[in-house]
């Protein structure tokens, strides 16, 4: 197995590669640092081991251990994935990685990744080369100040006319001004400073060549000279949700669609699962039993996609349903079905127990409720009121989560958090103290939930889907 020194891309875990994804999926071990986006660790297995090789304050890992260690795991045949921000081979010393594993015998591959020089800038609206403006760039690395004393001719980088992309510039930002004006750049030269690039925190600063000097900066950024650096062709700050914050509290198997929505809007997501799916109480047995006699029943009614998932699992494929008629409580819970191959006889237009009622047939049959386990009466009871027998299965029980700790301290500085449930409303009260400003419910019965504990709900969704929810919070904060 080849080492695989990949790029990571420079923050957006959009921006890594296919061919880094194919490799972290089948990783060992990853050795990563603290420019590597932390998402794209989730990509490897989760038996892999991941190896944080990055500085820590004070303890910067040598470069010789980092080479060691690769060309160990190497040698063990472990099928190794370096992650390294940006470019591997841009100013990430992925060529020193790469010279220890050819000395010593280990074979290895490169997996070029989207450098934070040109991706940074694109992501502020700044292309590095435009007709009229800019015909050549130019990366040059401002970090040690012999680098920017002794090895960069500035004056001759100032007279060469294309743009100028600086990384690790920040605190040797004024002698690098004063030597490229020294060089022939007018003190006018717009600049543009974009600090964690691509990255929901991306913010960016403009300013002038002989102004850059008092510009207030953080690292990391990537200081962009030139006329381009006066275009501004923003589009990624601009998106409706940019700055905000907002908490997802579906379990982690369910909330990927709607982080996604979210984040293309250009929210900052914190996923803070606060419920997770687990098997029911009897271990399933119930439930198989249940997808044995399936096709007997007149009808199965599902409320949520959970349930289709655990009942499908425990038959061995869709002709168990037999003649048996299906409803869906939900557009979602009619897409996992359909996903399936079975296509719902019966999806209400309101997406509450009440709604599926309002349109049952007349009629009398049995009719099987797969569901979570502490779900509500509403239905069975309606069902069997109107003459129906109904037999209630335990499909699966939601059960509360411990969030990991860092999650939960970005509850602090949100602007809003998703509830999808009475359960989730529940179980965030129970690890959070802090409630952020805004509160976005998917339906009456979960606002109800939200009210009753003591909180003001900002916004319900009027469909009840995630996806509609997630509209009515845009409105809400985007407005
Ligand atoms: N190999 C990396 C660069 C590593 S040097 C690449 O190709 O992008 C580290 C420097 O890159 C930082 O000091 C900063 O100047 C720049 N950088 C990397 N990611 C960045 C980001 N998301 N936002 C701003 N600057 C970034």
């Amino acid at each position: 197995m080849p080492v695989a020194l990949v790029g990571a891309g420079p923050g957006d875990p959009g921006l890594l590669t296919v061919r880094g994804a194919q490799l972290l999926a089948a990783a060992d071990v990853v050795f990563y640092d603290s420019l590597a986006e932390a998402s794209l660790l989730d990509l490897a297995p989760a038996t892999a081991e991941r190896r944080f090789v990055g500085k820590r304050p004070g303890a910067p890992m040598p470069q010789d251990e980092i080479n060691a260690l690769l060309v160990e795991h190497g040698r063990a045949g472990r099928r190794v994935v370096r992650l390294k921000g940006g470019d591997p081979f841009v100013f990430g010393r992925g060529g020193e990685e790469a010279e220890a594993l050819a000395a010593a015998g280990v074979p290895f591959e490169v997996v070029p990744g989207v450098t934070s020089a040109v991706a940074v800038p694109a992501y502020a609206g700044i292309p590095v080369t435009h007709r009229g403006l800019a015909t050549s760039f130019t990366v040059v690395t401002g970090h040690s100040r012999h680098a920017v004393d002794a090895e960069t001719d500035w004056e001759s980088l100032a007279r060469a006319g294309g743009t100028i992309v600086v990384l690790m510039g920040v605190a040797h930002r004024a002698e690098i001004a004063a030597r490229l004006m020294a060089g022939g750049l007018a003190p006018e030269t717009p600049v543009a400073a974009v600090h964690w690039g691509t990255r929901p925190d991306q913010t960016t600063t403009r300013t002038t060549l002989v102004a850059l000097e008092h510009a207030m900066l953080e690292p990391p950024a990537v200081i962009v000279i030139g006329p381009v650096a006066g275009l501004d062709l923003g589009w990624y700050e601009r998106r409706p949700l940019f700055g905000r914050r907002v908490v997802v509290t579906r379990a982690r198997e369910q909330a990927a669609d709607v982080v996604t929505r979210l984040r293309d809007l250009g929210a900052d997501v914190v996923e803070l699962p606060v419920i997770g799916i687990a098997e029911p109480g009897d271990g399933g047995a119930a439930l198989r039993a249940a997808g044995a006699r399936l096709a007997t029943y007149d009808w199965v009614v599902f409320t949520s996609a959970n349930a289709v998932t655990a009942l499908l699992a425990s038959v061995r494929d869709t002709r168990a349903f037999g003649s048996a008629r299906v409803a869906a409580v939900g557009t979602r819970t009619a897409e996992v079905l359909a996903s399936h191959g079975v296509v719902a006889d019966l999806v209400p237009e309101r997406f509450v127990a009440e709604g599926l009622l309002d349109v049952w047939p007349d009629g009398a049959g049995t009719v099987l409720v797969p569901r979570a386990a502490s779900a509500r009466e509403v239905l069975p009871d309606g069902l069997r009121a109107r003459g129906w027998q109904v037999d209630v299965v335990e499909a699966y029980r939601t059960v509360p989560v411990r969030p990991p700790a860092p999650q939960l301290a970005k509850v602090g500085g949100a602007d809003a958090v998703m509830f999808s449930s009475s359960s989730t409303v529940k179980h965030f009260l129970a690890v959070s103290e802090r409630v952020p400003p805004v509160v976005a419910c998917i339906g009456p019965v979960t606002a109800h939930a939200a009210e009753a504990a003591g909180l003001h709900v900002d916004v319900v969704a009027e469909e009840h889907t995630m996806a509609a929810l997630v509209d009515a919070l845009a409105r809400r904060l985007g407005g």
